[in-house]
């Protein structure tokens, strides 16, 4: 079985907000007020840490940053700017909890039908850390059974459908699939099929037409979209023997355009 635990970490957030480009008055607020305390820490704070915030806390991942770094961040912690923020993400994280429980049975039910794989089979504890909504992230640390996530919720579950995207990748991660087909399969499977199914209706690749999905992938997802729905209506062949016959099909043909590897590396989740 899935579980999922919601995390709202001080941590986590703090470090989300100082590295984020957002000019959400809060945050430049709480931005400012760290750079008054400490130049060196504010430097490091706004760094990317969230591998290391998620592996155990900022504390123990950078004992060396400054000489009274806990006793820095349990200041901040103590402000009314860092407070207000925080309460405001328990509050979406308790709304996207009880939204993921909400559509639990219906959601897993679909993306049985959808992957053909029993969804309930498997077994995994994921942490999702909660970031304030107003931050829009989305990002799978398989290796650490962990998901990032915060989004504004721009369409009716919309955190049901990417929170399942997310998890699919962690469900996919060590298969010998290729990693961009995967990937266009989970947003067909997630991003369009789940919500149409959940929300009882629904386009194909938008939604109140906003397009959705990475955009390196919409050529890709496309290409398969005719197999796809043949796939869909047949029983006996599940999203694995799907992806290998896709593979075998387009072998021999650039599946996407080339990109940097940089840029693949900072897209990917
Ligand atoms: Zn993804």
């Amino acid at each position: 079985m899935i579980t999922l635990e919601f995390v709202v970490d001080k941590d986590f957030i703090l470090q989300h907000i100082l590295k984020s480009y957002s000019d959400h008055l809060p945050f430049l607020r709480l931005k400012r007020k760290v750079w008054e305390m400490n130049k060196q820490l504010y430097r490091v704070l706004s760094q990317n840490l969230e591998p290391l915030v998620i592996d155990g806390g900022l504390a123990r991942g950078l004992p060396r940053a400054t000489a009274d770094l806990k006793e820095s961040l349990s200041s901040i912690y103590k402000t009314n700017d860092f407070k207000k923020v925080f309460h405001e993400t328990e509050r979406y994280a308790s709304t996207i909890e009880e939204q993921w429980n909400r559509n639990y049975i219906d959601s897993v039910r679909h993306l049985g039908d959808i992957t053909k794989l029993d969804i309930l089979e498997i077994d995994r504890k994921i942490r999702i850390f909660i970031s304030h909504p107003c931050l829009p992230r989305g990002r799978s640390y398989a290796e650490e059974n962990a998901i990032a996530w915060s989004h504004p919720d721009e369409w009716k579950n919309y955190a049901v459908v990417y929170l399942w995207h997310e998890i699919m990748h962690h469900v996919t991660a060590n298969t010998r699939s290729a990693p961009h087909l995967m990937h266009s399969l989970i947003e067909l499977s997630c991003d369009n099929e789940l919500r149409i199914r959940l929300n009882g209706g629904g386009k194909y690749f938008e939604e109140d037409g906003i397009p959705l999905g990475h955009k390196y992938l919409v050529d890709l997802n496309k290409k398969i979209l005719p197999d796809w729905k043949k796939y869909l209506r047949d029983p006996n062949e599940n999203i694995y023997q799907f992806e290998k016959r896709m593979r075998r099909k387009w072998r021999g043909e650039k599946l996407l355009k080339p990109r940097s590897r940089l840029v693949e590396w900072a897209e990917w989740h």
